[in-house]
């Protein structure tokens, strides 16, 4: 959205409230998350709580804790948040770690961290083992870092199959990778079974919990039976949990904990020769928001256990209520076997394409994501979502059917793009193609990317070979799409 000010920064300074009015107009077309219509990115509760947050962010917006001996504040807010995250992952006293600015860089610095350990012992060319699975933050890890990503393949029910570990780690191995629960499908990683291969093996193991960290615990507590994935289990090394998720803190808290401060040690840096003065930092960032720490610190007290039990209880309700209500519409299936509180559903009937599922719901206002691999539908379920989840189902329902009666709906809309993208066998021609509307996005003066747009035609024989690609991958997606839900 443009601004109605010619200039971006104005030639004269704007009044507050005037600025602050515009602010909210510029937020106007944003996705309605105070109503439960998103499935991702926000965790959201009601005004009292945003307002709450908000102050404790404004209180310490300014203070800076790249210098944790400066703001004394920051570093105790860090210190107790890792001391209750520590207790709620069944840590032993040795448990330390650092609070990060999102799972991003929780996942980015244990990646820095096993790679930096391995090289202490001689490791030239690094090497992790990643689940398919895995959340991308870690293959952007490995490609920021130089360590090269094995893939463990999933088996017939999407789980990690750890059959194949073994045969996946060498001498250059820094790291092996689970997830409670991964992203995709909310499957928990067979980790004990990891655990027991890292242990013999002698590589350490860390828990992706980034999006499972503030509700698993609290699950469990309320009588869910889980499978074991924290400091419970020998061989996990290291954990990432984000405060910003499940934890309801405003964005821009996660944290990462090590089973001891051998690992951490070599999380930090340290630079003794610098003009500027003797330079150390425990994370990735220079400058660390004093106001997401204040923020973060302040929702865990808020909550407390009881709280955190309470929003697992509401959101597992929603959870159960979505995945029955799935299971119960004989077109769609639940993928893999999720533990919650998140989700994935596809297609099992040939007929019913899911992406164009999506698009019906879209149309009636809902946000949904889009998976491949398989293809599918996704549902990240928060406490909020208890209000509206038969609203979801009832529309879920009626777009299967919509779809059911007109299947041309799979070649059209966004349904077409997305069949595209995710079978195309080019895969590096997709990666080029979100790459250049990327580009668009951010040269100067940028744009919006709209998925759902069809791309300005190339002219000449870029054109050319494109419509031709695309026509052949036009062929390819019914052909697999046809595959796919056959099975
Ligand atoms: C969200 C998430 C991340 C990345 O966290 P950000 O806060 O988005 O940077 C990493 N791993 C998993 C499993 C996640 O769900």
């Amino acid at each position: 959205m443009k601004s109605k000010h010619s200039t971006a920064l104005p030639r004269k300074g704007r009044a507050t409230a005037d600025v602050l009015a515009d602010l909210h107009t510029y937020g106007a077309d944003d996705p309605d998350y105070k109503h439960g219509r998103l499935w991702s990115l926000v965790y959201y509760l009601d005004e009292d709580y945003a307002d709450f947050q908000a102050q404790a962010y404004q209180a310490f917006s300014s203070a800076n804790g790249l210098n944790p001996t400066a703001f004394k504040s920051l570093k105790q807010f860090e210190t107790e948040i890792i001391a209750g995250v520590s207790e709620m992952l069944h840590g032993t006293p040795e448990v330390c770690g650092v609070v990060t600015s999102g799972g991003t860089e929780s996942c980015l610095l244990a990646v820095k961290t096993y790679r930096d350990m391995a090289r202490a012992r001689g490791v030239k060319q690094p090497e992790m083992v990643l689940p398919v699975t895995a959340h991308v933050a870690w293959f952007k890890a490995s490609e920021y870092f130089d360590v090269k990503v094995h893939l463990l393949p999933l088996d017939e029910n999407l789980r990690a199959d750890v059959r194949k570990l073994p045969g996946l780690i060498n001498r250059n191995t820094v790291m092996i990778l689970g997830s409670a629960p991964e992203y995709p499908h909310g499957t928990i990683d067979p980790i004990e079974a990891f655990g027991a291969i890292a242990v013999k093996r002698g590589v350490p193991l860390h828990v992706d919990a980034c999006v499972g960290g503030f509700i698993l615990p609290f699950m469990e507590m309320n009588g869910r039976t889980l499978p074991l994935w924290d400091y419970r289990v020998p061989g996990v090394t290291s954990i990432s949990a984000d405060i910003h998720k499940y934890g309801f803190a405003s964005k821009g808290a996660s944290t990462i904990t090590y089973r001891n401060l051998d690992y951490l040690k070599h999380q930090m840096f340290v630079q003794q020769d610098w003009p500027g003065g003797v330079f150390a930092s425990p994370a990735l960032l220079g400058t660390r928001p004093g106001g997401a720490y204040a923020a973060a610190w302040a929702a865990m007290q808020h909550f407390g256990q009881s709280g955190y039990r309470d929003l697992a209880k509401r959101t597992m309700k929603a959870f159960d209520t979505m995945k029955k209500g799935i299971e119960a519409i004989p077109d769609l299936y639940v993928m893999g076997s999720p533990s919650g509180p998140l989700l994935a559903y596809g297609s099992c009937n040939p007929d019913v394409n899911i992406y164009a599922v999506g698009d019906q719901m879209d149309a009636k206002g809902w946000k949904v994501n889009r998976l491949q691999n398989p293809d599918g539908l996704h549902a990240m379920i928060t406490a909020g979502h208890l209000e509206v989840v038969n609203d979801y189902l009832r529309d879920l329902r009626e777009a299967v059917a919509t779809v059911k009666a007109h299947p041309e709906l799979a070649q059209s809309g966004s349904a077409a793009t997305y069949g595209l993208m995710s079978h195309l066998p080019l895969r590096g021609m997709v990666r080029q193609k979100v790459l250049d509307m990327f580009a668009q996005m951010y040269r100067a003066g940028g744009q919006d990317m709209d998925l759902h747009a069809s791309a300005t035609p190339a002219t000449g024989w870029v054109g050319r070979a494109q419509a031709l690609a695309e026509k052949a991958a036009h062929w390819y997606v019914e052909r697999a799409q046809r595959r796919a839900t056959l099975r």
